[in-house]
């Protein structure tokens, strides 16, 4: 006899990280998503040490650490002046704290899809989901689920389970490439920027491989205003490398893989926050409960993090009443701290005015590197401000 029966709306980070935990516990899981057959989307990512924990968790933690790339520091310079405005780095916080791996999101899926798979979860796709009600989900086919003793909401930033009106865009979003890795000058364990005010920001990210017979990549990214999309798609691919080439000369060996705009995918973000992590018997994890812009890196991990704290309260207790509240108790001051810090440092990095840039150069940039501002910005990076970790690991301790 299964425990629990348990449908997951989502069939991304989240939702298969959920399923992997949930289904290895012994209920009956199936994963819901509108994609035919559910893929990773978009570019690359960092996986932080807190992530990387309960990846571990999950068992694929060192296939992950193999195939990615190790990142030791997040750094940013500007372009005019050449002053450096970002330096962290995760040795502040000793020798065994850890550190980031820049990761392509198509071998992150495919690890996550294999072992929620393996622990037995039910994949179904093309499944268009509009709403949730009494444990069942209905979908645009006008179709609905058997009752569930569980939904769980993995749909993501725009998820119609969350949000009545969808969030709106932040007015700054990113086209992202994946590009093969080219070597020096580029820094292969670093995250790398350049910044004219925070009007404009190009980036390379090494990502490791897809496979482990696939070259190793980057992460290639330019910020972009979404009002000013348009006028990027009809200039020329050449006159917007010259403005690329300007703010970092270097990137030329990238730029010249670029040979046309759709290589480029724009990303979209929001912030958003639902003040509580369950409602109409709905429980939210990952963007569809807090989304962010990516400055801080932390999206993937907080759901990953979402779905091990699901997992253990819901192991943990056998009333879901129960179940819910510890799970919402021990993620909700990680979430909202995180939250916080990253809307603020958002438009340091994204945004037209030029206050926002002046207190990022000549404000948080010197204070960054007056004691203990190094050890604290890298403990933020390595999402492990809160504890998330241990207060986790307390929902086995009733
Ligand atoms: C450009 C970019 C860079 C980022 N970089 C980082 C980083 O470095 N580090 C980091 O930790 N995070 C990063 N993030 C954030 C991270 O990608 C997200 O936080 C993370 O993917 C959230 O996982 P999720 O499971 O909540 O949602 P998702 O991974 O978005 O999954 C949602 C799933 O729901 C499905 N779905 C949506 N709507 C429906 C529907 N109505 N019916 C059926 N299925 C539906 C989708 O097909 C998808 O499979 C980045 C995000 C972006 C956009």
């Amino acid at each position: 006899m299964p425990k629990r029966t348990i449908a997951i709306a989502g069939c991304g980070i989240g939702g298969l990280a959920c399923a992997a935990l949930l289904a290895r516990e012994g209920n009956r899981v199936v994963v819901f998503d509108r994609m035919q057959a559910p893929t990773a989307l978009g570019s690359g990512l960092i996986l932080q040490p807190v992530g990387l924990a309960v990846l571990d968790e999950i068992g694929v933690g060192a296939r992950l650490r193999l195939l990615g790339a190790e990142i030791r520091r997040l750094f940013g310079r500007t372009r005019g002046s050449g002053r450096v405005v970002l330096d962290v780095r995760y040795g502040r916080l000793g020798e065994h704290a850890g550190h980031g791996v820049g990761i392509h999101r198509g071998a992150l899926f495919e690890a996550l899809l294999a072992a929620a798979v393996q622990a037995g979860a039910e994949i179904a796709g093309s499944r268009d989901i509009t709403g949730a009600s009494d444990g069942r989900l209905s979908f645009a086919s006008g179709a609905t689920t058997a009752r569930h003793d569980l939904i769980v909401n993995a749909l993501g930033v725009r998820s119609p389970l969350s949000w009545r009106k969808p969030l709106a865009p932040l007015p700054f979003g990113a086209l992202w490439a994946n590009l093969d890795w080219v070597g020096a000058p580029f820094d292969a364990t670093a995250l790398e920027q350049r910044y004219e005010a925070a009007r404009r920001m190009v980036g390379v990210m090494p990502i490791g491989r897809l496979r482990s017979d696939t070259p190793q990549q980057a992460a290639f990214f330019w910020s972009l205003r979404h009002a000013d999309m348009a006028a990027w798609r009809s200039a020329s691919l050449d006159s917007w490398k010259h403005d690329v080439r300007r703010l970092w000369p270097q990137t030329e060996p990238f730029l010249d893989q670029i040979h046309d705009r759709d290589q480029m995918i724009m990303a979209s973000y929001a912030h958003g926050t639902l003040g509580a992590p369950v409602s109409n018997g709905v429980v939210h994890v990952g963007d569809s409960w807090h989304c962010a812009s990516p400055q801080l890196g932390q999206g993937a991990n907080m759901a990953l993090l979402d779905a091990m704290a699901l997992a253990r309260a819901l192991d943990a207790h056998g009333d879901m009443a129960g179940a819910l509240a510890a799970y919402s108790a021990a993620r909700v001051t990680h979430i909202r701290l995180y939250q916080l810090a990253s809307w603020m440092f958002t438009p340091a990095y994204q945004s037209n005015g030029a206050i926002a840039a002046w207190v990022r150069d000549w404000l948080m940039s010197p204070l960054s590197r007056i004691w203990p501002m190094p050890k604290i910005l890298a403990a933020l990076v390595s999402g492990s401000i809160a504890s998330p970790l241990a207060a986790i690991e307390t929902l086995g301790d009733r």
